[in-house]
């Protein structure tokens, strides 16, 4: 087996995990949607710093003929190709892959491609690497450089600016430093894999650090469905208890409970051992007088790029693509729907604020769940479109946050499970409301499908693309009208409580 960058990478953060990518595989997690978007950006993003770095050869990857991919890389140096992509290199059994590789005369440039804003002490272990197998290998490195997202850029001009859009960063000074805990790595990494016993590692703060290891489902089984690790906000608690030997609520001693947890932990754990339940309704009352008709219950939803697709927007920066809005202009009116869905492959933000304006009345209590993400959409609307200023700072100004009897934990019930996520809320309010019926049930899952609806518009006339597009918008618009519906539910039963 190769001890390849992410290999080795991985030994970096924990030798167990390593010796389970040999010995036993089937043991890691399936990838999940937010890791796989991560790496589609993470791809999308390593194309585009290859037209920075221009022209070059791309390497063919083939993962049976890594020999052959070495040959290539050779012969491509030998030949002074100016930019070598995914060049290869092999010493002994350690294998890496150069995103960019620049070749001069008198050496070598290594460039490592990061689709994040700054740099990370990991990637400093990776450029290192790479710069060992080099070194080893004989070739001179004349510099060791990141290229990660430069977050001050924003887009005025349809072509990316790539000079403006990337940040390049030398590390050599760094990666010198580092080569000799590298060569301490690879020598430990080595050893551990030719022993077939699992090196005794237990769970710890390095199963997140600095990725979520793969295989926590396997080391994490141990784990009640309730324990010390459901704590919210622990703040290393969690680990604290843990290695005094405290797993579970039921362990944690009444005298340390009363004089070593904080009072929202304490509520936390009574609730969950004796169904304690917390309803301070002075305050939920004094939280809700503020609340006045007509009522807009409002929540969007946005997806971000690290590429900007439009105009104005800076990488990673949110893009409204849709809202659902429940309205109730009286205490015995009937209670309206109104939403929005942009259209797909377009600019979303001129007609998503129109709509906003026009469905969202002058007077009233406009109501978000965790509003600040609510209102820094509206914020950035208002500075986009000059015209709509005036209105969308009125919503603003407006808009209560829901969320607060909750985060303030003026009102707790044991299905919370410590979070004031609307999705936790929920099952102690209206339990037969569930989100794992529908076919987008989180935030992420709906922009996956707003995405998925986008490729499948690119593809218009083939086949039952129209058919399926239909389906996407449905799921996409019951999920949304979900979420205002519950927000609608969560008041109703606030007021009735008090
Ligand atoms: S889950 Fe934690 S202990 Fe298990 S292999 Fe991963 S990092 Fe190591």
């Amino acid at each position: 087996m190769y001890i390849s960058k992410s290999k080795f990478l991985k030994a970096y953060q924990c030798q167990k995990a390593i010796w389970l990518s040999k010995y036993h595989p089937e043991l890691k997690s399936k990838t999940t949607d937010a890791q796989q978007a991560i790496f589609d950006q993470g791809h999308e993003v390593g194309n585009l710093a290859k037209q920075l770095l221009s022209p070059g050869a791309e390497m063919e990857f083939n993962p049976k003929d890594y020999e052959g991919m070495f040959s290539k890389t050779k012969s491509l140096i030998a030949s002074k190709e100016k930019y070598i992509y995914e060049a290869t290199f092999l010493f002994e059994d350690l294998l890496i892959m150069v995103d960019i590789l620049e070749v001069k005369e008198d050496g070598l440039l290594i460039y490592e491609v990061k689709s994040s804003t700054s740099s990370k002490e990991v990637n400093l272990y990776d450029l290192s690497f790479q710069n060992y197998v080099l070194s080893q290998l004989g070739y001179k490195v004349l510099e060791n450089n990141l290229i990660t997202i430069n977050n001050e850029y924003i887009k005025e001009t349809e072509e990316i600016n790539l000079k403006e859009f990337f940040r390049i960063e030398n590390f050599d000074s760094e990666v010198e430093s580092l080569q000799g805990e590298v060569l301490e790595i690879i020598s430990e990494t080595r050893e551990i894999l030719i022993n077939s016993q699992m090196p005794d590692i237990d769970i710890g703060k390095h199963c997140n650090k600095p990725y979520e290891c793969d295989f926590k489902e396997h080391c994490w089984s141990q784990i009640p469905e309730t324990s010390v690790f459901d704590l919210t906000n622990a703040r290393a608690k969690d680990f604290e208890l843990y290695s005094d030997g405290i797993l579970t609520f039921k362990d944690i001693q009444e005298n340390y409970l009363l004089h070593h947890m904080t009072e929202k932990h304490r509520t936390q754990i009574l609730s969950e051992l004796y169904n304690k339940k917390v309803e301070n309704k002075k305050e939920i009352k004094r939280f809700l007088k503020q609340i006045t008709y007509p009522i807009y219950f409002l929540d969007f939803e946005c997806y971000q790029d690290a590429i900007p697709r439009w105009d104005g927007l800076r990488p990673y920066e949110q893009t409204p693509f849709q809202f659902s809005l429940h309205t109730l202009e009286n205490e015995t009116s009937e209670l309206k729907h109104y939403e929005f869905l942009a259209e797909a492959n377009k600019d979303p933000r001129r007609e998503f604020t129109e709509n906003l304006i026009e469905y969202i009345g002058s007077t009233g209590t406009v109501l978000a769940y965790n509003m600040s993400f609510e209102k820094g959409i509206i914020k950035k609307m208002a500075e986009l479109f000059s015209e709509y200023k005036f209105s969308l700072i009125d919503i603003n100004e407006r808009m209560v946050d829901l969320m607060i009897p909750f985060r303030n934990y003026w009102f707790y019930r044991k299905e919370m499970k410590g979070s004031y996520s609307i999705k936790y809320v929920l099952p102690a309010i209206a339990p037969e409301l569930s989100y794992s019926d529908l076919d987008v049930s989180d935030g992420l899952a709906a922009v996956r499908t707003f995405k998925d609806l986008e490729n499948l518009d690119l593809l218009n006339n083939i086949e039952d693309t129209g058919e399926k597009i239909s389906k996407l918008k449905s799921s996409l618009l019951e999920y949304c009208k979900q979420d205002t519906y519950s927000m609608v539910l969560i008041w109703q039963y606030l007021k009735e409580l008090v």
